[in-house]
């Protein structure tokens, strides 16, 4: 019976901190490719919106 190994690779555990280069934003999500290993993550544009935080802060200070 043979015994499957399976050795972690790149996107399990990456040894760097992703280094991403984000598009500029072009709606409620921008993709950011690692410069390091080429992987593509999705990052919200929340901050740009700002409507949370901004409602929040109202709301602290009223
Ligand atoms: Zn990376």
């Amino acid at each position: 019976m043979a015994t499957l190994t399976v050795t972690p690779t790149a996107g399990v555990k990456p040894d760097h901190f992703h280094r991403w280069r984000i598009d500029e934003p072009n709606g409620p999500v921008s993709t950011g490719v690692c410069r390091v290993c080429g992987t593509t993550k999705d990052f919200k544009n929340w901050l740009a919106d700002g409507d949370f935080i901004t409602n929040e802060e109202h709301r602290m200070a009223a």
